[in-house]
């Protein structure tokens, strides 16, 4: 099966024009294979593409909560995944694991399939963290809806704008294999992915990429997404 590939585009481009041209570049591209978009939430609207996603969601579906966007407006708009509980959301925006279990229960009941980032930070002990993080987040969510979810394990030390330190193919297959043991469905990798270093984590077992920064450059995201 081929290799998911996702774009998350964080709080990139600047511009609604400049969003424009980028999907216009990816698009083509993107439709050779299972590749993901997800853009910030204003720009969902200007896409009309198969594989949509948003880079985060409210656990309520409507009500008094300024600023916030429900997984019923994003199914209703189209989009069929969202992403939950990044690092960037528990880091910056204090998101625990109680409120990213709420999140992905209210995403699976919307019918939106929940990419669900875990990962430890520099020096932090990776196999309690990831334990953590994965009875935390999927407490109390059946067999059958933990099928619906994928996994984007993420060492935070690895991201582009985090440390950004290189994890070798072996430690990934590690935790890929610590991660197994807990979660049946799919696992894919994240963090400094580009078009040289995708296929070293795809060899050893993962089922895909979560891409941030490569994503913004239309020219290596189509080489990453051509050579899978
Ligand atoms: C991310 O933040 O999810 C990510 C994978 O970023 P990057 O590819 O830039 O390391």
């Amino acid at each position: 099966m081929k290799p998911l590939i996702i774009a998350n585009w964080k709080c990139n481009p600047k511009t609604k024009k400049e969003a424009i041209n980028l999907f216009n570049k990816v698009k083509s591209a993107s439709r050779r294979n299972k590749t993901v978009i997800c853009p910030p939430l204003i720009y969902l609207s200007l896409f009309n593409y198969a594989f949509l996603g948003a880079q985060n969601c409210h656990w309520q579906n409507s009500g008094a909560y300024t600023g916030e966007v429900s997984p019923t407006m994003l199914k209703s708009l189209g989009v069929v995944y969202v992403i939950i509980g990044h690092s960037e959301r528990r880091n910056y925006f204090k998101e625990t694991d109680e409120m990213i279990n709420k999140k992905l229960k209210a995403a699976l009941n919307a019918g939106l399939m929940p990419i669900l980032c875990i990962g430890e930070k520099k020096g932090e002990d990776a196999n309690l963290v990831v334990e953590n993080q994965l009875s935390g987040d999927l407490n109390g969510i059946s067999e059958k809806d933990r099928d619906k979810i994928i996994i984007a394990y993420e060492p935070v030390w690895a991201i582009s704008t985090s440390d950004g330190e290189i994890c070798y193919a072996e430690y990934a297959k590690k935790m890929l294999d610590f991660i197994k043991q807990r979660f049946n469905g799919k696992i894919i990798y994240g963090g400094s992915v580009d078009s040289k270093i995708i296929k070293n984590y795809l060899e050893v077992g993962y089922q895909g990429a979560l891409v941030g920064g490569a994503s913004l450059k239309a020219d290596e995201f189509i080489k990453i997404v051509k050579s899978v």
